[in-house]
């Protein structure tokens, strides 16, 4: 059972003050799971979760973030020049990109970004881009292969292909940029990896650790370069659909604090710190898309037409995803009806919801869409002459603050060249 962090009244009420459609957040839920994660992994002394920018892009967000002890993972220009903007600079931004340009490296170097390498010829592009290397640098691993929890706890199979996917370096290359980097004066190596993306096994970050830890001992062995931190990205996932499992981090920081103390440890690797880069973790349980039914239409199927559209959501028309919708007022009715609640895109993929059962729904009724906070109003785009909408806040103290307005026409005309 998923339940909206607001009631009917509150929306209405905030409905009336901003149209529908909206993306909302939640304050409250955003800190306190923020403050899970890094009770979760305060054992570890150096430990620092910077959040994945591209999740959530949103300049209060990232403040309140901070404000919980979180630095910005960025990949790209403009998300480096977001970070700057809210005040985070320095190590307290990772820059983990790929396909990047000598303009984001010097970016990035002029803010102090800590700069994790995605590929072996980024370490001479790195440095004619910006003239020299950092003292501190990071490389992207990846195994190749499939990577495989088998059958968890949970009873999930995790599985993913690294084998096919553009990032990171092969196991030769990382010893290779290594022994340059050293060459060239670099004094402390970090490694990164992210393997398995949504994952709801407890087991994902302790399998990860395991790898990267073993990996660190062993390029010490062979470079004596010291890997004085690990970057365990992002991939923990959240429960799209109601009867799933949540994450237990606790469970997950424990885990990782075992693999810790029985590799990196014995390897004289004890004062490593570790850095996670969660973007779905942190922030997508705690917005919701609030949109109205503004039309029904019954042909061969029962359609419910919405003031969203994928342009707003794009996850379940680009991957099919599941979100959990909830209509407002009548969470207690009877799931009697079966709907596809769709948007007013010209692309018959533009469907919340396929055969969903829900209550009844009548034109005017506000949906709540679920666990839209993390890659929702980020990946929203402008197709059939769509606009972004409104970002709000839901604060702490029930107020609601407007966080991005909504794009006007103007907007959308002004990139035109005439
Ligand atoms: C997307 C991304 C993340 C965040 O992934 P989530 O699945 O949202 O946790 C972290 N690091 C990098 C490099 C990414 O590309």
């Amino acid at each position: 059972m998923k339940t909206p962090f607001v009631t009917k009244e509150q929306l209405e009420a905030i409905a009336a003050q901003y149209p529908t459609p909206f993306h909302l957040y939640d304050e409250r839920g955003i800190r306190e799971n923020a403050r899970r994660l890094q009770a979760a992994f305060a054992w570890n002394p150096g430990f620092r979760e910077y959040f994945a920018v591209k999740a959530t892009p949103t300049p209060a967000i990232l403040k309140l973030l901070r404000e919980e002890g979180c630095g910005c993972d960025c990949s790209s220009l403009t998300e480096l020049l977001m970070a700057e903007r809210c005040g985070v600079t320095g190590e307290w931004i990772m820059f983990s990109s790929n396909g990047t340009t000598a303009e984001e490296y010097r970016l990035a170097d002029r803010l102090g970004a800590v700069i994790n390498l995605d590929d072996l010829t980024m370490v001479d592009f790195l440095e004619s881009s910006i003239g020299r290397l950092p003292e501190k640098i990071c490389c992207r691993y990846n195994p190749g292969g499939t990577f495989t929890l088998g059958e968890t706890r949970e009873g999930f199979q995790v599985m993913d292909n690294p084998g096919e996917a553009k990032y990171g370096m092969t196991r030769g290359q990382i010893a290779e940029a290594f022994r340059r980097l050293a060459a060239k004066g670099v004094k402390e190596f970090g490694l990164h990896a992210f393997l398995a993306s949504n994952t709801l096994s407890n087991d994902y970050y302790p399998s990860l650790a395991r790898i990267l830890f073993r990996l660190a001992a062993e390029l010490k062995e062979e470079t004596g370069c010291r890997v004085t931190f690990l970057n365990l990205s992002g991939g923990i996932g959240v429960p799209y659909e109601p009867d799933q499992p949540d994450s237990d981090i606790a469970a997950i920081g424990q885990g990782v604090r075992q693999a810790y103390e029985e590799i990196l440890v014995p390897a004289g690797l004890g004062d490593a710190a570790l850095y996670t880069e969660l973007g779905r973790y942190m922030l997508a349980p705690y917005g919701h898309l609030v949109t109205r039914a503004v039309h029904a239409k019954h042909i061969y199927k029962e359609y419910i037409g919405v003031d969203a559209c994928a342009c707003n959501l794009m996850r379940p028309a680009m991957y099919g995803s599941y979100h959990h919708i909830t209509v407002m007022g009548k969470e207690n009715a009877p799931l009697d009806h079966k709907y596809d609640v769709v948007g007013s895109l010209c692309e018959n993929n533009d469907k919340f919801a396929i055969d969903r059962m829900l209550p009844e729904i009548e034109t005017g009724d506000l949906l709540v869409i679920h666990d839209t906070g993390a890659h929702g109003h980020a990946m929203g785009y402008n197709y059939n002459g769509k606009l972004r909408s409104a970002e709000l806040l839901l604060k702490e103290d029930g107020s609601v603050e407007l966080i991005r307005r909504g794009e006007t026409v103007e907007d959308y005309f002004r990139t035109l060249a005439w």
